[in-house]
C-alpha cells in the first residue's frame, strides 16, 4: 500500500465504456477508474488499479455500466411544466389553420408550452429548472444545451447549484407576422433581445468553474428579423461564441420563407445572412433538401434533429 498512488475516489466492478489513446472507443468487464480531483486518473482492470490506487472513497458499481456523460443538445429546461399539455388528438388542441402557419402540427404544442414560458415568476422558474436538470442528472446526461426566453439569470444559477455542464442562450424574438402569433410578451425590439443577449454573456458566460458557457440564440426564421440575426451573428463571431436556431423545423416554414423572406428556403437564406460563417447549431431541421445539406455540410453546421418531438 506504501507505493500506492492516492486518489479521491476509486470506482470498481464496472462495465466501464472508455476510449483508448488513438480515440478507439473499447469495453472493459469488471472495469474500474480512479478519479483524482475532478480528473480521470486511470482507467483499468478493478484488480490492477486497486493494486495501484488508494482512496477513502471506494465505489463497487457491480451490475453497472460506468462511461461518458450523455450529451442533450436540445433542451427548453423553463418548458418542464408544458409537459402533457400537447395531446394533439384533444379536440380542443388540433393544429391552427393558416396558410403560412410556419409551425405545423407543432403549433398546438407550442402555445400551450409558451403560456407556461411566459407566466413563470422566478421561484416558479427555478423548480422548473431544477426539476428538469435533475431529471438529467439522474439518467446520465451531464451537458446539455438549453434555449431561454425568460427567467434567464434564475436559470444560470439553477445550472451552477446541480453541477451539470450547460450552453444557455436567450431564446430570441422580435417578430410577429405569421399566422401563428406568438405572445405579446415574446417579442422584444430588436436591440433589446441583442443587448440582453450580450448582457447574459458577459455575466454567465464562463461560470462555475467553467461549467456554463453562453451562446447567441435565435428563436427561428419566422419569429427573427434579418436584422436580428445578422446582429447576433455578428455577436457571436466577435465573442468567439456559438450561434444557434430552430431552422427548418416543419413544412410550413419552408412557404413561409420562400413567401416573406427573399425567395430562398430557410437554409439558404440563413446562409446568406452569414449565421453559419461562425459556429453553428442547427435545431430540428427535419425538412432538409440535397441542396440544404450541402450547405451545412459545407459549413460544418452542427444539427440537432430532436426526432421525438419531430414526430408529434
Ligand atoms: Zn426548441
Amino acid at each position: 500500500m506504501a507505493d500506492c498512488i492516492r486518489a479521491d475516489v476509486i470506482v470498481i466492478h464496472g462495465l466501464v465504456l472508455a476510449e483508448d489513446d488513438q480515440g478507439e472507443p473499447y469495453i472493459l468487464t469488471d472495469g474500474a477508474v480512479a478519479i483524482v480531483g475532478d480528473a480521470i486518473a486511470a482507467v483499468g482492470k478493478s484488480e490492477a488499479l486497486l493494486a495501484a490506487y488508494v482512496a477513502d472513497e471506494v465505489l463497487d458499481v457491480e451490475g453497472n455500466i460506468v462511461m461518458p456523460g450523455f450529451i442533450d443538445a436540445h433542451v427548453h429546461t423553463m418548458q418542464t411544466f408544458a409537459r402533457g399539455l400537447c395531446d394533439l388528438d384533444h379536440p380542443d388542441r388540433r393544429p391552427l389553420a393558416g396558410a403560412h402557419d410556419p409551425m405545423g402540427n407543432a403549433a398546438v404544442w407550442a402555445q400551450n408550452a409558451w403560456l407556461i414560458d411566459t407566466g413563470l415568476r422566478d421561484e416558479e422558474a427555478a423548480i422548473c429548472a431544477r426539476l428538469a436538470i435533475a431529471e438529467m442528472l439522474k439518467s446520465g446526461t451531464t451537458t446539455y444545451a438549453d434555449v431561454c426566453a425568460f427567467n434567464v439569470d434564475v436559470l444560470a444559477t439553477a445550472i451552477g447549484e446541480s453541477g451539470i455542464r450547460a450552453v444557455m442562450a436567450k431564446n430570441t424574438s422580435d417578430l410577429r407576422d405569421m399566422a401563428m402569433p406568438l405572445p405579446d410578451q415574446m417579442v422584444r425590439p430588436t436591440q433589446s433581445e441583442i443587448e440582453e443577449s450580450l448582457r447574459l454573456h458577459e455575466r454567465w458566460n464562463g461560470a462555475f468553474n467553467g461549467r456554463l458557457t453562453v451562446w447567441m440564440g435565435l428563436h427561428a426564421l419566422w419569429a427573427c428579423s434579418d436584422q436580428l440575426c445578422t446582429g447576433l451573428a455578428d455577436a457571436a463571431q466577435q465573442l468567439g461564441t456559438g450561434l444557434s436556431m430552430h431552422l427548418s423545423q416543419t413544412p410550413g416554414e419552408i412557404p413561409y420563407a420562400l413567401e416573406h423572406r427573399g425567395g430562398s428556403r430557410p437554409v439558404p437564406h440563413a446562409e446568406a445572412l452569414g449565421l453559419f460563417d461562425g459556429r453553428f447549431l442547427a435545431i430540428h431541421s427535419a425538412y432538409l433538401d440535397s441542396g440544404d445539406i450541402d450547405i451545412y455540410a459545407r459549413h460544418g453546421v452542427g444539427v440537432v434533429h430532436c426526432p421525438v418531438a419531430a414526430m408529434k
